[in-house]
């Protein structure tokens, strides 16, 4: 028997020339995918977001003509841009308690904004998030996408998201949940690209619900982090199976189609916790510029062709602090995954032996009681590595 909703559906969404043409004829197809959606969000959406909440009281909102607090909102954005709701809730409530406003927030040393956003990721996103704040200290909310995305780190989807949200304004979004679960819809054999996200945008904006665009993009987000996930979608649980094109084929999990994913090299990091005679331990801090920009570490570098782990360390902190210490034992070693590569961290106990540290290659060095390197904002990868100092400082 032939589904009638799936070839309506098709009929909206042809795999022409350019894999995704609209159909504008066919509007009562979106409207009953547009249906659907909120229905289904209705009984099953996450409705306890806690940005979701009207601003000073407890109550969530319940009338589409009520704002919400855009700072709120915009912070939960952006931590949501690498990371789920489930991971990111604490270090939102934790943010919130501390920089309630954004008067607060610009007034905050950047140190303390790294601290808090320690164990997040991503860490340029606190750096935007800082900047912006200055930037929009004093003014008035944006509400247009042009003002929101001159701020640093605001892109179309997450400026469409904080005005729908905020101010129930129609605008659409394309993070990765929709952009996955269009990829699907449509049977899409296109790889991710700039000319097939500008098909996605055109869908976004033609399935937006302009009465509810608050209710709907929020429906479209959830479905694809609850329903539509990555791995393991859960067809029988959706709304759409009708007009899926992934969902007709049985492929759902071959959308979006991925190029065939580099193996990344490992690269070899070698690192000293250098102690001082009075059983101090040296950390630097990271220029303001980069990857990890701001954040505090122990010293150390790359591995040069030829060299041991150990002449590693040892010419790292001559180079970047200007002092010789002798390498002991190891402490511990680990690979640490980014985005774009694999490092193999090799960390050895160190002395100083000669020498008065010198940052030649970051903002400023401290010796601390290990005690206190909890006060300070490392990346992820230096957890490890404090962990195990402490467990050798116990043993020892
Ligand atoms: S039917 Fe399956 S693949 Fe299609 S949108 Fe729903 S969950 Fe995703």
């Amino acid at each position: 028997m032939i589904n009638h909703q799936f070839v309506d559906f098709a009929n909206i969404i042809k795999d022409s020339l350019r894999k995704i043409a609209i159909d504008f004829q066919s509007d009562s197809s979106l409207k009953e995918l547009r249906f659907r959606i909120l229905d289904w969000w209705a009984l099953h959406g996450r409705h306890d977001l806690p940005w979701k909440k009207l601003s000073n009281s407890n109550d969530f909102i319940q009338d589409s003509c009520q704002e919400l607090d855009p700072y709120s909102i915009w912070i939960a954005e952006v931590m949501l841009q690498q990371t789920q709701v489930v991971v990111m809730l604490p270090f939102w409530k934790n943010w919130m308690s501390i920089f309630p406003n954004v008067h607060l927030l610009s007034q905050a040393p950047l140190d303390k904004v790294l601290f808090l956003w320690q164990g997040l990721g991503y860490y340029s996103r606190a750096h935007h998030i800082h900047h912006a704040s200055i930037q929009l200290r004093g003014t008035d909310w944006p509400r247009t996408l042009e003002e929101w995305m001159v701020l640093p780190g605001i892109g179309r989807t997450t400026a469409g998201s904080i005005l729908s949200s905020a101010f129930n304004l129609p605008f659409p979004i394309l993070d990765g949940n929709v952009r996955r679960i269009f990829a699907r819809l449509t049977a899409c054999r296109e790889y991710p690209s700039a000319s097939l996200d500008s098909h996605f945008w055109r869908l976004s904006i033609l399935l937006l619900d302009k009465a509810r665009p608050r209710d709907f993009n929020q429906a479209l987000m959830d479905l694809g982090a609850l329903v539509c996930t990555n791995r393991n979608p859960k067809c029988s649980l959706c709304p759409l199976t009708q007009s899926c094109s992934a969902y007709a084929i049985q492929e759902p999990c071959s959308f979006p189609m991925k190029k065939n994913s580099r193996k990344l090299s490992i690269q070899l990091i070698g690192v000293g916790v250098i102690f001082n005679e009075r059983d101090e331990v040296l950390i630097d801090q990271r220029l303001n510029e980069g990857l990890l920009g701001g954040m505090w570490e122990f010293p150390g570098g790359k591995q040069e062709a030829g060299e041991l782990i150990e002449q590693t360390i040892s010419r790292e902190i001559t180079e970047e602090l200007a002092i010789e210490v002798k390498v002991g034992q190891e402490l511990i070693s680990f690979v640490h995954t980014y985005s774009h590569k694999r490092l193999r961290f090799v960390v050895h106990i160190c002395k100083l032996v000669s020498g008065v540290p010198q940052p030649l290659a970051s903002q400023q060095v401290k010796w601390i009681d290990p005690c206190s390197l909890s006060a300070y904002a490392f990346p992820s990868a230096n957890a490890k590595i404090i962990k195990a100092l402490m467990n050798y400082l116990e043993t020892n």
